[in-house]
């Protein structure tokens, strides 16, 4: 049958082009040995790495392979951002509990706007280089949108953990179901069985989010460690790692003690001392710093935050324009606000500074840092807020390699994903960026994409964006 037999092999023809990648003569930066591979091949078979090789004189195109020529360029790990929230918009009606403008934007309609536009906000993502992003702290509704995403060219790795277990629901965020990024927890079964009950919703892990509240953080962390617990045994037993929300020393020690996996904000109450660092060191503790979050809350609520032109162009524009026009949309409710927040400037400075001394602190001790950057809270816009955050990091003391394996290898360890993804090796999801400019010379050209190979597929910047 010579007509089938044509078919089939063109068939062939056309699927070993398209798995096919070559990028040719490149320099690679290799960030688990902090190396450039000067003039090396890479080539990629069915979304993953299989070979990472010196070129030589006799190196030849394999066939049906589709060819980019990487010659004065640098080949990147794809990069990640291992703290961003799907159920936040950036814009000004994401958080009803800091400014409540619900009359404006009913709640519901956030969230539906959110859960719309999801595939624009993995498509920036993409488009920045950003291939993979955790989401700690989303929803069951959530959780059930990200696996329409998992086969999709433009969209990123996602991984996603369910509702945050607190022992404190502000009061807008209270009898959301489906959509409730939030679960009470009341007792150690209950806790237990919280844990349980996001299991059937298959998250890539658990998060805690461990507030205390009133005059004494010590006796209230302590009150709600009992939980905190609960909730890292259960989720250890059904082998889900845990992320801890720690803003203050006593809480982010406590659950390290307790054995937490990955904190995703820096203390900012104080300056940690060796044996915080050590704990954290001893245990494998992932730390995302987040350093830019809580400042853009204050930047915005007090009328003082301005986009760069360089920002709007990796940003949505209706979460950008709500925030343009606050404070215009109702000054009666915003005028106190922006009394209120400017009084405490230099509280957030002295915040900052403290989160800047820990952070260069542990990377000199060498705990394992993630690049984060919380986006999707009140002004930090998802895609575009990570460049910021890396500059922060960047003054913060992390040098070009440390940067750059924050926002690669060591996002991946956040999960244990290290050898699925991170670093550019043989058989690795094949999830990388080239560079027109070399990534060690400097942030600026971290942003100078040719190509984002993005699970084997090779996208130009301009064509992921919608
Ligand atoms: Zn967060």
């Amino acid at each position: 049958m010579p007509k089938y037999f044509f078919l089939s092999f063109f068939i062939f023809l056309v699927q070993a082009a398209t798995s096919q990648l070559l990028i040719k003569n490149t320099n690679v930066i290799d960030v688990e040995n902090n190396k450039m591979l000067i003039g090396y091949d890479v080539l990629v078979e069915n979304g993953r790495i299989t070979s990472v090789v010196k070129t030589t004189a006799a190196s030849r195109d394999p066939m049906a392979t589709q060819v980019i020529d990487g010659g004065g360029k640098y080949l990147i790990p794809g990069l990640a951002d291992a703290h961003v929230h799907f159920f936040q918009t950036g814009g000004l009606f994401t958080r009803p509990d800091a400014i409540d403008l619900r009359k404006y934007q009913p709640y519901d309609k956030e969230l539906k706007w959110a859960h719309d536009h999801m595939e624009d906000l993995l498509r920036l993502y993409t488009s920045a280089g950003i291939t993979s992003v955790i989401d700690p702290g989303s929803s069951f509704h959530f959780l059930q949108q990200k696996d329409s995403f998992a086969n999709k060219t433009y969209a990123p790795v996602i991984k996603m953990s369910g509702p945050l277990l607190t022992t404190f629901v502000p009061d807008p965020f209270k009898d959301l179901g489906n959509e409730s990024p939030f679960i009470l927890m009341t007792s150690e079964e209950q806790t237990r069985e919280a844990v349980r009950s996001e299991l059937p919703y298959k998250p890539d892990f658990i998060k805690i989010w461990y507030i205390v509240r009133g005059p004494n953080i010590d006796s209230s962390a302590r009150i709600n460690l009992p939980f905190v617990k609960a909730v890292i045994d259960e989720a250890h037993k059904n082998n889900l790692r845990v992320a801890v929300h720690a803003t203050q020393r006593i809480t982010a020690q406590l659950a390290a003690e307790a054995g937490a996996d990955y904190l995703v904000h820096s203390v900012d109450d104080e300056v940690i001392s060796n044996d915080f660092v050590q704990l954290l060191k001893k245990k494998n503790v992932v730390l995302c710093p987040t350093l830019i979050v809580a400042g853009n809350y204050m930047k915005v609520l007090s009328n003082n935050y301005h986009f760069t032109d360089e920002e709007l162009k990796l940003t949505h524009p209706v979460p950008a324009a709500s925030i343009k026009n606050y404070p215009g949309l109702d000054t009666a409710i915003a005028n106190p606000i922006i009394k209120r927040v400017t009084s405490r400037k230099a509280n957030r400075q002295l915040a900052d500074s403290i989160m800047a001394v820990n952070l260069k602190k542990l990377i000199d001790a060498g705990v394992i840092i993630a690049t984060g950057t919380d986006a999707g809270n009140l002004g930090t816009q998802h895609a575009s807020s990570y460049f910021i955050e890396l500059e922060a990091m960047r003054q913060a003391g992390l040098n070009n390699w440390q940067l750059l394996q924050a926002s690669t290898i060591n996002a991946a360890k956040v999960l244990g994903a290290q050898n699925e993804w991170g670093s550019i090796a043989k058989g690795k999801i094949a999830n990388m960026v080239l560079l027109n400019a070399n990534p060690l010379d400097g942030l600026v050209n971290w942003r100078k994409i040719d190509w984002i190979i993005n699970k084997g597929v090779p996208l130009k910047p301009e064509s992921v964006r919608k």
